[in-house]
Protein backbone atom coordinates (compact mmCIF):
# COMPACT_ATOMS: atom_id res chain seq x y z
CA UNK A 1 0.00 0.00 0.00
CA UNK A 2 1.21 3.04 -1.00
CA UNK A 3 2.97 5.07 2.20
CA UNK A 4 1.49 8.19 1.72
CA UNK A 5 -2.12 6.06 2.71
CA UNK A 6 -0.51 5.07 5.51
CA UNK A 7 0.71 8.81 6.28
CA UNK A 8 -3.16 9.91 6.13
CA UNK A 9 -4.20 7.18 8.62
CA UNK A 10 -1.92 7.90 10.82
CA UNK A 11 -2.76 11.53 10.51
CA UNK A 12 -6.42 10.13 11.32
CA UNK A 13 -5.98 8.05 14.08
CA UNK A 14 -2.48 8.66 15.72
CA UNK A 15 0.80 6.19 14.87
CA UNK A 16 -0.82 3.68 18.13
CA UNK A 17 -3.71 3.09 16.30
CA UNK A 18 -2.60 2.16 12.47
CA UNK A 19 -0.24 -1.49 11.54
CA UNK A 20 1.75 -2.83 8.70
CA UNK A 21 3.24 -4.74 10.87
CA UNK A 22 3.47 -8.62 9.41
CA UNK A 23 2.23 -10.27 13.14
CA UNK A 24 -0.83 -7.94 12.89
CA UNK A 25 -1.54 -8.04 9.95
CA UNK A 26 -1.38 -12.58 10.21
CA UNK A 27 -3.29 -11.56 13.29
CA UNK A 28 -6.61 -9.43 11.38
CA UNK A 29 -5.92 -12.25 8.62
CA UNK A 30 -8.18 -14.81 9.77
CA UNK A 31 -11.37 -15.10 11.74
CA UNK A 32 -13.14 -18.19 13.63
CA UNK A 33 -14.16 -19.17 10.42
CA UNK A 34 -12.24 -22.12 10.46
CA UNK A 35 -13.52 -23.35 6.64
CA UNK A 36 -12.32 -20.09 4.97
CA UNK A 37 -8.27 -19.59 3.56
CA UNK A 38 -6.84 -16.52 5.35
CA UNK A 39 -5.89 -13.56 3.42
CA UNK A 40 -3.14 -10.55 4.04
CA UNK A 41 -4.60 -7.24 4.30
CA UNK A 42 -2.24 -4.44 3.99
CA UNK A 43 -3.21 -2.40 7.07
CA UNK A 44 -4.89 -2.68 9.97
CA UNK A 45 -6.38 0.32 11.78
CA UNK A 46 -8.34 1.21 14.66
CA UNK A 47 -10.62 4.09 14.85
CA UNK A 48 -11.82 5.85 18.23
CA UNK A 49 -15.01 7.41 17.20
CA UNK A 50 -17.58 8.08 13.98
CA UNK A 51 -15.87 10.69 12.64
CA UNK A 52 -12.57 8.61 12.25
CA UNK A 53 -14.25 6.12 10.42
CA UNK A 54 -15.83 8.48 8.48
CA UNK A 55 -12.15 10.63 6.98
CA UNK A 56 -11.05 7.11 7.02
CA UNK A 57 -13.89 5.69 3.73
CA UNK A 58 -13.86 9.13 2.75
CA UNK A 59 -9.39 8.36 2.23
CA UNK A 60 -10.46 4.79 0.99
CA UNK A 61 -12.60 6.02 -1.55
CA UNK A 62 -10.69 8.19 -2.89
CA UNK A 63 -7.81 5.64 -3.42
CA UNK A 64 -10.39 3.13 -4.69
CA UNK A 65 -9.24 0.74 -1.66
CA UNK A 66 -10.76 -2.30 -0.51
CA UNK A 67 -12.10 -1.70 2.98
CA UNK A 68 -13.19 -4.52 5.39
CA UNK A 69 -15.33 -3.82 8.60
CA UNK A 70 -14.16 -5.81 11.71
CA UNK A 71 -15.69 -5.87 15.29
CA UNK A 72 -15.09 -9.45 17.45
CA UNK A 73 -13.59 -11.69 14.13
CA UNK A 74 -16.28 -14.52 14.96
CA UNK A 75 -18.33 -14.96 11.79
CA UNK A 76 -18.73 -18.16 10.55
CA UNK A 77 -18.24 -18.19 6.84
CA UNK A 78 -15.22 -15.61 6.03
CA UNK A 79 -17.14 -12.48 5.53
CA UNK A 80 -15.14 -10.72 7.47
CA UNK A 81 -11.46 -12.18 6.18
CA UNK A 82 -9.97 -9.40 4.21
CA UNK A 83 -8.94 -8.84 0.77
CA UNK A 84 -5.73 -8.52 -1.12
CA UNK A 85 -4.52 -5.14 -0.55
CA UNK A 86 -7.25 -4.04 1.69
CA UNK A 87 -7.87 -1.85 5.05
CA UNK A 88 -8.96 -3.40 8.08
CA UNK A 89 -10.63 -1.45 9.85
CA UNK A 90 -11.40 -2.77 13.38
CA UNK A 91 -14.10 -0.60 15.32
CA UNK A 92 -13.37 -2.62 19.06
CA UNK A 93 -12.37 1.14 20.22
CA UNK A 94 -16.40 2.59 19.79
CA UNK A 95 -17.13 0.66 23.26
CA UNK A 96 -19.38 3.63 24.55
CA UNK A 97 -23.06 2.10 26.51
CA UNK A 98 -25.90 5.21 27.07
CA UNK A 99 -28.86 3.86 28.38
CA UNK A 100 -32.48 5.19 27.84
CA UNK A 101 -34.19 3.73 30.66
CA UNK A 102 -37.47 5.20 30.18
CA UNK A 103 -37.49 3.95 26.30
CA UNK A 104 -36.57 0.69 26.95
CA UNK A 105 -33.71 1.45 25.05
CA UNK A 106 -29.94 1.14 24.65
CA UNK A 107 -27.31 2.82 22.25
CA UNK A 108 -23.97 1.20 21.99
CA UNK A 109 -20.65 1.66 19.83
CA UNK A 110 -19.50 -1.09 17.34
CA UNK A 111 -17.12 -2.75 19.70
CA UNK A 112 -19.49 -3.72 22.23
CA UNK A 113 -19.62 -7.11 22.85
CA UNK A 114 -22.75 -9.41 24.39
CA UNK A 115 -20.75 -9.70 27.31
CA UNK A 116 -19.84 -6.27 27.95
CA UNK A 117 -23.55 -4.99 27.59
CA UNK A 118 -24.76 -8.14 30.01
CA UNK A 119 -22.76 -7.16 32.54
CA UNK A 120 -23.67 -3.67 32.38
CA UNK A 121 -27.60 -4.09 32.00
CA UNK A 122 -27.21 -7.16 34.82
CA UNK A 123 -26.39 -4.12 37.08
CA UNK A 124 -30.03 -2.52 36.00
CA UNK A 125 -32.06 -5.72 36.11
CA UNK A 126 -32.18 -5.31 32.69
CA UNK A 127 -30.85 -7.64 29.82
CA UNK A 128 -30.81 -7.65 25.85
CA UNK A 129 -32.83 -10.62 25.15
CA UNK A 130 -31.04 -12.68 22.67
CA UNK A 131 -27.53 -13.95 23.21
CA UNK A 132 -25.83 -15.68 19.92
CA UNK A 133 -23.51 -18.55 21.36
CA UNK A 134 -20.36 -16.49 20.66
CA UNK A 135 -21.42 -13.61 23.12
CA UNK A 136 -17.97 -13.23 24.76
CA UNK A 137 -16.51 -11.87 21.87
CA UNK A 138 -19.36 -11.05 19.60
CA UNK A 139 -20.47 -7.53 18.77
CA UNK A 140 -23.99 -6.40 18.81
CA UNK A 141 -23.23 -4.58 16.02
CA UNK A 142 -21.22 -7.63 14.12
CA UNK A 143 -24.32 -9.91 15.15
CA UNK A 144 -26.70 -6.86 13.69
CA UNK A 145 -24.43 -6.28 9.97
CA UNK A 146 -24.94 -10.69 9.55
CA UNK A 147 -28.27 -10.81 11.51
CA UNK A 148 -27.65 -13.26 13.40
CA UNK A 149 -29.85 -15.10 16.47
CA UNK A 150 -29.40 -17.26 19.20
CA UNK A 151 -30.45 -18.26 22.34
CA UNK A 152 -33.17 -16.06 23.29
CA UNK A 153 -34.25 -15.80 19.89
CA UNK A 154 -37.41 -18.85 20.28
CA UNK A 155 -39.58 -15.59 21.97
CA UNK A 156 -37.81 -12.49 20.31
CA UNK A 157 -36.77 -13.60 16.72
CA UNK A 158 -33.64 -12.43 15.04
CA UNK A 159 -31.36 -9.84 16.20
CA UNK A 160 -32.79 -7.64 13.75
CA UNK A 161 -36.57 -7.51 16.23
CA UNK A 162 -34.97 -5.64 18.57
CA UNK A 163 -32.89 -2.90 16.20
CA UNK A 164 -34.23 0.95 16.98
CA UNK A 165 -31.90 2.66 14.86
CA UNK A 166 -28.10 2.43 13.31
CA UNK A 167 -25.92 5.10 12.91
CA UNK A 168 -24.03 4.41 9.58
CA UNK A 169 -21.14 6.19 8.00
CA UNK A 170 -21.46 5.30 4.27
CA UNK A 171 -18.72 4.65 1.89
CA UNK A 172 -18.48 8.42 0.98
CA UNK A 173 -17.85 9.21 4.48
CA UNK A 174 -21.52 10.87 4.45
CA UNK A 175 -22.96 9.84 8.40
CA UNK A 176 -26.62 9.13 8.64
CA UNK A 177 -28.48 8.38 11.49
CA UNK A 178 -31.76 5.77 11.09
CA UNK A 179 -34.95 5.50 13.59
CA UNK A 180 -36.88 7.95 15.80
CA UNK A 181 -32.52 9.31 16.58
CA UNK A 182 -32.53 10.90 13.16
CA UNK A 183 -34.52 13.81 15.19
CA UNK A 184 -31.74 15.36 17.05
CA UNK A 185 -34.46 16.31 19.48
CA UNK A 186 -35.76 13.13 20.09
CA UNK A 187 -35.42 11.77 24.14
CA UNK A 188 -33.43 8.66 22.29
CA UNK A 189 -34.22 5.41 20.35
CA UNK A 190 -37.71 4.59 20.81
CA UNK A 191 -38.74 4.11 17.04
CA UNK A 192 -37.45 1.90 14.00
CA UNK A 193 -40.12 2.82 11.61
CA UNK A 194 -39.73 6.21 11.56
CA UNK A 195 -38.92 9.34 8.42
CA UNK A 196 -40.49 6.83 5.68
CA UNK A 197 -38.59 3.58 4.64
CA UNK A 198 -37.20 1.43 6.84
CA UNK A 199 -33.62 2.55 6.14
CA UNK A 200 -31.95 0.29 9.20
CA UNK A 201 -33.33 -2.59 7.54
CA UNK A 202 -31.30 -1.88 4.61
CA UNK A 203 -28.01 -2.45 6.40
CA UNK A 204 -29.13 -5.40 8.97
CA UNK A 205 -27.64 -8.06 7.17
CA UNK A 206 -24.99 -6.29 4.89
CA UNK A 207 -22.29 -7.74 5.86
CA UNK A 208 -20.36 -4.39 6.07
CA UNK A 209 -20.94 -3.83 2.34
CA UNK A 210 -22.83 -1.07 2.08
CA UNK A 211 -21.49 1.12 5.16
CA UNK A 212 -19.78 1.10 8.53
CA UNK A 213 -22.16 1.18 11.10
CA UNK A 214 -20.72 2.88 14.02
CA UNK A 215 -23.56 2.98 17.00
CA UNK A 216 -26.71 0.33 17.16
CA UNK A 217 -29.79 1.29 19.30
CA UNK A 218 -31.37 -1.65 20.61
CA UNK A 219 -34.98 -2.41 22.48
CA UNK A 220 -34.03 -3.58 25.94
CA UNK A 221 -36.01 -5.72 28.56
CA UNK A 222 -36.51 -6.19 32.25
CA UNK A 223 -34.40 -9.02 32.95
CA UNK A 224 -35.83 -12.34 33.61
CA UNK A 225 -35.48 -14.57 36.69
CA UNK A 226 -38.07 -17.50 36.17
CA UNK A 227 -36.87 -20.32 34.20
CA UNK A 228 -37.83 -23.71 33.74
CA UNK A 229 -35.91 -26.63 31.85
CA UNK A 230 -37.30 -29.62 30.52
CA UNK A 231 -36.92 -32.71 27.78
CA UNK A 232 -40.09 -33.80 25.86
CA UNK A 233 -39.96 -37.32 23.53
CA UNK A 234 -41.71 -37.94 20.62
CA UNK A 235 -41.94 -40.61 17.98
CA UNK A 236 -41.84 -38.61 15.13
CA UNK A 237 -40.79 -35.24 13.69
CA UNK A 238 -44.29 -34.45 12.94
CA UNK A 239 -45.26 -34.36 16.77
CA UNK A 240 -42.23 -32.38 17.71
CA UNK A 241 -42.75 -29.94 15.04
CA UNK A 242 -46.39 -29.60 15.81
CA UNK A 243 -45.30 -29.16 19.20
CA UNK A 244 -43.15 -25.77 18.41
CA UNK A 245 -46.05 -24.46 16.94
CA UNK A 246 -49.02 -25.09 19.38
CA UNK A 247 -46.48 -23.78 22.03
CA UNK A 248 -46.14 -20.46 20.00
CA UNK A 249 -50.13 -20.78 19.55
CA UNK A 250 -50.39 -20.98 23.18
CA UNK A 251 -48.19 -18.23 24.38
CA UNK A 252 -46.14 -20.11 25.99
CA UNK A 253 -42.58 -18.44 26.63
CA UNK A 254 -40.10 -20.60 25.09
CA UNK A 255 -36.94 -18.32 25.34
CA UNK A 256 -34.48 -21.20 23.75
CA UNK A 257 -36.23 -24.53 22.01
CA UNK A 258 -34.24 -27.10 19.81
CA UNK A 259 -35.65 -30.69 18.03
CA UNK A 260 -32.80 -32.96 18.32
CA UNK A 261 -32.40 -35.99 15.87
CA UNK A 262 -31.80 -38.89 18.25
CA UNK A 263 -28.38 -40.07 16.08
CA UNK A 264 -27.25 -36.43 16.38
CA UNK A 265 -28.40 -35.81 20.13
CA UNK A 266 -26.10 -38.88 20.80
CA UNK A 267 -23.57 -37.38 18.87
CA UNK A 268 -23.31 -34.60 20.98
CA UNK A 269 -23.69 -36.06 24.25
CA UNK A 270 -20.17 -37.96 23.27
CA UNK A 271 -18.96 -34.83 23.02
CA UNK A 272 -20.65 -32.65 26.03
CA UNK A 273 -22.52 -35.32 27.75
CA UNK A 274 -20.17 -35.40 30.86
CA UNK A 275 -19.02 -32.12 30.86
CA UNK A 276 -22.94 -30.71 31.10
CA UNK A 277 -23.47 -34.02 33.85
CA UNK A 278 -26.01 -35.10 31.23
CA UNK A 279 -27.43 -38.65 32.70
CA UNK A 280 -26.89 -41.79 30.40
CA UNK A 281 -30.15 -41.97 28.61
CA UNK A 282 -31.97 -43.71 25.82
CA UNK A 283 -33.22 -40.60 23.82
CA UNK A 284 -36.44 -41.09 21.78
CA UNK A 285 -36.34 -40.41 18.00
CA UNK A 286 -37.21 -37.03 18.28
CA UNK A 287 -36.50 -34.32 21.35
CA UNK A 288 -36.88 -31.33 22.05
CA UNK A 289 -34.99 -29.46 24.46
CA UNK A 290 -36.54 -26.34 25.88
CA UNK A 291 -36.50 -23.16 28.49
CA UNK A 292 -39.73 -21.78 29.27
CA UNK A 293 -39.10 -17.54 30.84
CA UNK A 294 -40.93 -15.37 32.28
CA UNK A 295 -40.81 -12.21 34.32
CA UNK A 296 -43.29 -13.27 36.94
CA UNK A 297 -43.27 -17.10 38.98
CA UNK A 298 -47.14 -17.90 38.93
CA UNK A 299 -46.80 -16.98 34.52
CA UNK A 300 -43.98 -19.58 34.49
CA UNK A 301 -45.93 -22.28 36.57
CA UNK A 302 -48.96 -21.47 34.15
CA UNK A 303 -46.70 -21.93 30.83
CA UNK A 304 -44.89 -25.34 32.70
CA UNK A 305 -48.55 -26.77 32.48
CA UNK A 306 -49.32 -25.62 29.21
CA UNK A 307 -46.49 -27.45 28.19
CA UNK A 308 -46.99 -30.56 29.79
CA UNK A 309 -50.65 -30.73 28.65
CA UNK A 310 -49.93 -30.07 24.92
CA UNK A 311 -47.11 -32.78 25.18
CA UNK A 312 -49.21 -35.16 26.33
CA UNK A 313 -52.17 -34.41 23.78
CA UNK A 314 -49.84 -35.20 20.84
CA UNK A 315 -48.60 -38.47 22.36
CA UNK A 316 -45.42 -37.23 23.44
CA UNK A 317 -43.47 -37.69 26.98
CA UNK A 318 -42.41 -35.22 29.15
CA UNK A 319 -38.59 -36.77 29.82
CA UNK A 320 -37.68 -35.07 32.56
CA UNK A 321 -33.89 -34.67 32.12
CA UNK A 322 -33.16 -30.67 32.55
CA UNK A 323 -29.56 -30.53 31.91
CA UNK A 324 -29.69 -30.30 28.61
CA UNK A 325 -31.58 -27.08 27.85
CA UNK A 326 -30.32 -25.74 31.44
CA UNK A 327 -26.52 -26.36 29.69
CA UNK A 328 -27.99 -24.83 26.45
CA UNK A 329 -29.74 -21.59 28.71
CA UNK A 330 -27.10 -20.85 31.41
CA UNK A 331 -24.06 -21.16 29.05
CA UNK A 332 -25.20 -19.08 26.26
CA UNK A 333 -22.67 -16.65 27.47
CA UNK A 334 -19.77 -19.21 26.79
CA UNK A 335 -21.08 -21.57 24.45
CA UNK A 336 -22.11 -24.92 23.20
CA UNK A 337 -20.73 -24.79 19.84
CA UNK A 338 -17.22 -24.35 20.84
CA UNK A 339 -17.19 -28.40 21.15
CA UNK A 340 -16.47 -28.62 17.76
CA UNK A 341 -13.37 -26.47 18.50
CA UNK A 342 -12.56 -28.35 21.30
CA UNK A 343 -12.29 -31.74 19.16
CA UNK A 344 -10.15 -30.25 16.62
CA UNK A 345 -12.72 -30.30 13.73
CA UNK A 346 -12.99 -27.31 11.17
CA UNK A 347 -16.39 -27.08 9.37
CA UNK A 348 -18.25 -25.34 6.99
CA UNK A 349 -21.35 -24.07 8.34
CA UNK A 350 -24.97 -23.33 6.46
CA UNK A 351 -27.38 -21.12 8.42
CA UNK A 352 -31.00 -20.80 7.10
CA UNK A 353 -34.33 -20.73 8.26
CA UNK A 354 -36.95 -23.67 8.20
CA UNK A 355 -40.41 -23.42 9.34
CA UNK A 356 -40.93 -25.35 12.35
CA UNK A 357 -43.57 -27.53 10.16
CA UNK A 358 -40.85 -28.35 7.40
CA UNK A 359 -37.91 -28.96 9.96
CA UNK A 360 -38.20 -32.69 8.29
CA UNK A 361 -37.35 -30.75 5.32
CA UNK A 362 -33.72 -29.74 6.21
CA UNK A 363 -32.77 -32.85 8.35
CA UNK A 364 -33.02 -34.68 4.90
CA UNK A 365 -31.15 -32.67 2.95
CA UNK A 366 -28.47 -32.18 5.22
CA UNK A 367 -28.39 -35.96 6.01
CA UNK A 368 -28.84 -36.80 1.99
CA UNK A 369 -25.75 -34.45 1.32
CA UNK A 370 -23.91 -35.73 3.88
CA UNK A 371 -24.69 -39.12 3.26
CA UNK A 372 -23.35 -38.55 -0.74
CA UNK A 373 -20.25 -36.78 0.25
CA UNK A 374 -19.48 -39.68 2.76
CA UNK A 375 -19.22 -36.73 5.55
CA UNK A 376 -19.90 -36.36 9.38
CA UNK A 377 -21.30 -33.54 10.09
CA UNK A 378 -24.79 -32.07 12.31
CA UNK A 379 -27.86 -30.49 11.81
CA UNK A 380 -28.60 -28.88 14.84
CA UNK A 381 -30.77 -25.53 14.99
CA UNK A 382 -33.25 -23.84 17.02
CA UNK A 383 -36.37 -22.27 16.66
CA UNK A 384 -36.19 -18.40 16.17
CA UNK A 385 -39.62 -16.29 16.62
CA UNK A 386 -43.17 -15.94 15.23
CA UNK A 387 -43.16 -18.95 12.55
CA UNK A 388 -38.92 -19.88 11.66
CA UNK A 389 -35.80 -22.83 12.59
CA UNK A 390 -32.73 -21.33 12.46
CA UNK A 391 -30.28 -24.27 11.31
CA UNK A 392 -26.69 -24.23 11.41
CA UNK A 393 -25.67 -27.33 9.78
CA UNK A 394 -21.75 -28.25 10.24
CA UNK A 395 -20.01 -29.94 7.82
CA UNK A 396 -16.72 -31.32 9.04
CA UNK A 397 -13.94 -31.60 7.87
CA UNK A 398 -10.48 -32.31 8.63
CA UNK A 399 -7.87 -29.73 8.58
CA UNK A 400 -4.89 -31.52 7.21
CA UNK A 401 -7.15 -33.35 4.61
CA UNK A 402 -7.03 -31.38 1.46
CA UNK A 403 -9.26 -33.69 -0.34
CA UNK A 404 -12.13 -33.76 2.20
CA UNK A 405 -12.20 -30.27 2.57
CA UNK A 406 -12.80 -29.66 -1.08
CA UNK A 407 -15.51 -32.64 -0.75
CA UNK A 408 -17.14 -30.23 2.30
CA UNK A 409 -17.03 -27.15 0.41
CA UNK A 410 -18.95 -28.59 -3.09
CA UNK A 411 -21.13 -30.30 -0.90
CA UNK A 412 -21.51 -27.33 1.17
CA UNK A 413 -23.06 -25.08 -1.93
CA UNK A 414 -25.01 -28.81 -3.25
CA UNK A 415 -26.61 -28.37 0.02
CA UNK A 416 -27.49 -24.75 -0.39
CA UNK A 417 -29.05 -25.53 -3.28
CA UNK A 418 -31.08 -28.34 -2.00
CA UNK A 419 -32.56 -26.73 1.28
CA UNK A 420 -33.56 -23.71 -1.21
CA UNK A 421 -35.56 -25.96 -3.42
CA UNK A 422 -37.40 -27.10 0.21
CA UNK A 423 -38.53 -23.37 0.70
CA UNK A 424 -35.43 -22.74 3.48
CA UNK A 425 -34.32 -18.85 2.85
CA UNK A 426 -30.54 -17.69 4.06
CA UNK A 427 -30.80 -15.05 6.84
CA UNK A 428 -27.24 -13.22 5.40
CA UNK A 429 -26.94 -13.39 1.23
CA UNK A 430 -23.62 -15.24 1.89
CA UNK A 431 -21.88 -15.94 -1.97
CA UNK A 432 -22.76 -20.01 -2.22
CA UNK A 433 -26.35 -19.16 -2.00
CA UNK A 434 -26.46 -17.29 -5.04
CA UNK A 435 -24.98 -20.28 -7.11
CA UNK A 436 -28.36 -22.22 -6.36
CA UNK A 437 -30.71 -19.24 -6.37
CA UNK A 438 -31.60 -18.80 -10.02
CA UNK A 439 -35.38 -18.30 -9.64
CA UNK A 440 -34.63 -14.90 -7.84
CA UNK A 441 -32.95 -12.49 -10.86
CA UNK A 442 -34.73 -9.50 -10.58
CA UNK A 443 -34.44 -9.71 -6.43
CA UNK A 444 -30.42 -9.65 -6.89
CA UNK A 445 -30.49 -7.58 -9.68
CA UNK A 446 -32.10 -4.72 -7.49
CA UNK A 447 -29.54 -5.87 -4.19
CA UNK A 448 -26.45 -5.13 -7.46
CA UNK A 449 -27.98 -1.43 -8.22
CA UNK A 450 -28.08 -0.91 -4.04
CA UNK A 451 -24.58 -1.85 -3.77
CA UNK A 452 -23.63 0.38 -6.69
CA UNK A 453 -25.90 3.51 -5.81
CA UNK A 454 -24.01 3.18 -2.46
CA UNK A 455 -20.41 2.21 -3.26
CA UNK A 456 -20.15 3.19 -6.80
CA UNK A 457 -16.37 2.00 -6.05
CA UNK A 458 -16.75 -1.20 -4.86
CA UNK A 459 -14.76 -0.17 -1.78
CA UNK A 460 -16.83 -1.92 1.25
CA UNK A 461 -16.22 -5.86 1.55
CA UNK A 462 -16.35 -6.95 -2.17
CA UNK A 463 -17.43 -10.23 -2.69
CA UNK A 464 -19.57 -10.76 0.17
CA UNK A 465 -22.81 -9.92 -0.26
CA UNK A 466 -23.89 -12.52 -2.78
CA UNK A 467 -20.36 -12.29 -4.49
CA UNK A 468 -20.91 -8.30 -5.30
C1 LIG B 1 -18.40 -20.49 19.01
C2 LIG B 1 -19.26 -19.63 18.15
C3 LIG B 1 -20.63 -19.62 18.32
C4 LIG B 1 -21.44 -18.83 17.52
N1 LIG B 1 -22.79 -18.78 17.75
C5 LIG B 1 -23.56 -17.92 17.05
C6 LIG B 1 -24.96 -17.79 17.34
O1 LIG B 1 -25.50 -18.43 18.23
N2 LIG B 1 -25.67 -16.92 16.59
C7 LIG B 1 -25.10 -16.15 15.61
O2 LIG B 1 -25.81 -15.35 14.99
N3 LIG B 1 -23.80 -16.26 15.32
C8 LIG B 1 -23.01 -17.10 16.01
N4 LIG B 1 -21.68 -17.21 15.73
C9 LIG B 1 -21.13 -16.44 14.62
C10 LIG B 1 -20.63 -15.02 14.98
O3 LIG B 1 -20.41 -14.88 16.35
C11 LIG B 1 -21.62 -14.00 14.48
O4 LIG B 1 -21.59 -14.01 13.08
C12 LIG B 1 -21.35 -12.60 15.00
O5 LIG B 1 -22.47 -11.80 14.81
C13 LIG B 1 -20.18 -11.90 14.42
O6 LIG B 1 -19.98 -10.72 15.18
P1 LIG B 1 -18.55 -10.08 15.28
O7 LIG B 1 -18.62 -8.89 16.15
O8 LIG B 1 -17.57 -11.11 15.66
O9 LIG B 1 -18.38 -9.62 13.76
P2 LIG B 1 -17.21 -9.86 12.72
O10 LIG B 1 -16.91 -11.30 12.61
O11 LIG B 1 -16.09 -8.94 13.04
O12 LIG B 1 -17.93 -9.36 11.39
C14 LIG B 1 -19.02 -10.04 10.83
C15 LIG B 1 -19.49 -9.36 9.55
O13 LIG B 1 -20.02 -8.08 9.87
C16 LIG B 1 -19.26 -7.05 9.27
N5 LIG B 1 -19.08 -6.01 10.26
C17 LIG B 1 -18.43 -6.11 11.43
N6 LIG B 1 -18.50 -4.96 12.08
C18 LIG B 1 -19.21 -4.11 11.30
C19 LIG B 1 -19.60 -2.76 11.43
N7 LIG B 1 -19.29 -2.05 12.49
N8 LIG B 1 -20.32 -2.21 10.43
C20 LIG B 1 -20.65 -2.92 9.32
N9 LIG B 1 -20.29 -4.19 9.16
C21 LIG B 1 -19.58 -4.78 10.13
C22 LIG B 1 -17.96 -7.68 8.85
O14 LIG B 1 -17.38 -7.00 7.75
C23 LIG B 1 -18.40 -9.09 8.54
O15 LIG B 1 -18.96 -9.13 7.26
C24 LIG B 1 -20.86 -18.02 16.52
C25 LIG B 1 -19.46 -18.01 16.35
C26 LIG B 1 -18.67 -18.81 17.15
C27 LIG B 1 -17.19 -18.74 16.95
Amino acid sequence: MDGKVISELIEIVGTDYVSTRPDVLLTYSASASTGYDSVLPDAVVRPANTEQVAAILKLANRHKIPVVARSGGSSLQGEVIPKKGSIVVELMRLDDIELFEDLRSIKVGAGVTFGMLDKYLNKHNLWLPVYPESSLVCTIVGNVAVNGAGPGSSSEGCIAELVLGLEVVLPDGTIIQTGSEANPDAPGPFLRYAFGPDVTGLFIGSLGSLGIITNVSMKIKRRMKHFHYETYGFDSSEQAEKFLIELKENDVNTVFASIYEGRILNFFMDMLGEEYEIPEHEWPAYTVSMTIGRIRKDQLESDVVIASKICKELEGHVIGISQLPRGEWDDRMRTFARSSYAHGWHWRILYHHQTPSNWHASIKAIWEVMDEYGLLGHTAGFQTGHASYNFYPHLYFDPTDKEEEEKVKKAHVELSKRLFKTGAVPFKLAPYWIEGVEEMKDYLKFIESLKRTLDPNGIMNPGVLGGL
